[in-house]
Order: C-alpha cells, then structure tokens, then sequence
C-alpha cells in the first residue's frame, strides 16, 4: 500500500515538472537553430564562426543537461530494489568527483567507517543522487575548501553526512532548495537537488538540511531500518516480471 502511494506521489511530481522540462530544453534548441542558420551565411568571418560554434555546442550541452537530469527521476523502469552498502557507495561518489574536486581545489575527506551499513533502494539512482548533491557542494567552494563525507549508525539507523565549507546558503535560498528549477549558477540547471531528494525520499530518506552563508552547508540523510524493511517486504510480495535475464 506503501508503495502505490509512493509511486503516485512519483508520477504526481514527474508529470508535473514534464511540461517545465519541454519548456527549458526548448530554448537551448531554438538558439541552435538560429545560430545553425548563421552559420551557413557566405563570408562569414572566422572569428564569428567559431563564436557560433562555441554557443551551439554549449547550448546542446545544456539540453543534454536538462534531460539527463530527469530522465533518472522519470525512468519508468521497474525499479531495481536491492542491498546497497552505503559505505562502498560514498567511496564510489568520491571517485567519481575526484578530478572535479581536484580541479576546484576542493579536498574530498571520506570519514572512515569501519562497518558495512546496507540500504535498500536502486542503486543507480542512488549513486545519481549522491552524486548531485555532492557536485553541488564542490561548486559551492569556487575558492576551494573540503567536502566531508561520513557515514555512520544512529542507533541502529543508517546515516550519511555531506558536509562543505562553502558558500551556504540564506534561510530563503535554503527554503527554495529541492524546487524544480531553482538555480543560482549562471549554466544550472536546477533539478540536480530535486531529483537527488526525490530519489531519496522514494527509498523513505530524511534529509535534514543545515546551512549557514559564507561558512557552508550540511546534508544528514538518515533511513529508518523498519522502512527498509517494510520496502524489501512489499518487493518480495511482488511476481516476478522477467524469468530469464
Ligand atoms: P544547479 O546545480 O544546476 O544550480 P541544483 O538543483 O543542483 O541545480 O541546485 C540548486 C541550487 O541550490 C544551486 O544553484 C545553489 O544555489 C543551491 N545549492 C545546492 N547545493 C548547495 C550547497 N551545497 N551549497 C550552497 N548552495 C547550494
Ligand atoms: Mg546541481
């Protein structure tokens, strides 16, 4: 039961950002037209070609963007529920953000955790989500600084830590965090922090959000162990879909 209403909820969300999304991959698309357009004029000089080029690359960049973004949130696969060690999966976030930080000169500490502490949910997605919010941090510290990564138990709760030293955000901006199309970057896209929440909400995480501007934010995303298993409960209840694979 838990479950259909979680899966409304998802569609409710979905459907109703769908239009907003055609919307915002529209306008990278009309200014490639146009420039496409200028580019085929005769003697167009070098200099401008290039600028033209430069701006219709960008601007498909940015679609690409917006779409991939998304389609994690509205892929209607049947959701692949299993065991995910959420240690493994921060270590894995830090991998992969690795030359970002290091562009950035942001330092990503990983908070040794000497326990294995599983999760349930899709992990894909969950890497996605991880992987937003962790993003967000390192462009939060444009002057370099350090993304702490932690996990641990609360009581017997699952709980992971995101923590920077950057920019922060004001009771507003934190107010407006998660909103759909909600950016502060001049090439955002605003649905990293939405869809990152969706996906964990949708495995029954709380995210608590602390910040403070000028000094840095904090996520502590926590999950119950009885909604874990109240959600592998409801998985196993279901037939299974594919015999073979
Ligand atoms: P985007 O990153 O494309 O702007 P997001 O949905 O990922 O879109 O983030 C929305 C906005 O929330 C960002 O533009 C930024 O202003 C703010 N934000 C998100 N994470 C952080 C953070 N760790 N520190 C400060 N601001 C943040
Ligand atoms: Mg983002």
């Amino acid at each position: 039961f838990q479950e259909e209403i979680r899966k409304t909820e998802k569609m409710k969300l979905v459907t109703s950002i769908a239009a907003s999304v055609a919307h915002e991959v529209r306008n990278p698309l009309t200014t490639v037209r146009g420039f496409i357009q200028l580019l085929g004029k005769e003697g167009l000089s070098q200099r401008n070609r290039s600028y033209y080029q430069k701006i219709c690359l960008e601007e498909l960049d940015r679609a690409q963007q917006i779409i991939s973004d998304y389609l994690t949130l509205a892929k209607p696969d049947p959701e692949r529920i299993e065991s995910i060690d959420i240690v493994t999966e921060i270590r894995y976030a830090a991998n992969v953000l690795s030359s970002y930080a290091n562009m950035q000169n942001v330092r990503i500490d990983v908070e040794r955790c000497e326990q294995d502490i599983q999760i349930v949910g899709d992990q894909t997605k969950f890497r996605q989500a991880l992987i937003n919010l962790c993003k967000n941090s390192i462009e939060a510290m444009p002057e370099g600084g350090t993304l702490t990564l932690e996990t641990g138990l609360d009581k017997i709760n699952p709980v992971i830590y995101i923590k920077d030293t950057g920019v922060g955000m004001t009771k507003e901006q934190l107010n407006r965090l998660g909103t759909p199309f909600y950016s502060t970057k001049e090439k955002g896209t605003g649905l990293g922090t939405m869809v990152a929440f969706s996906i964990i909400r949708t495995m029954a995480g709380e995210i608590e959000t602390t910040s403070e501007l000028g000094k840095g934010t904090a996520f502590r995303i926590s999950f119950s162990r009885s909604s874990s298993k109240a959600i592998l409960a409801s998985t196993a209840q279901q037939p299974k879909k594919e015999t073979s694979e």
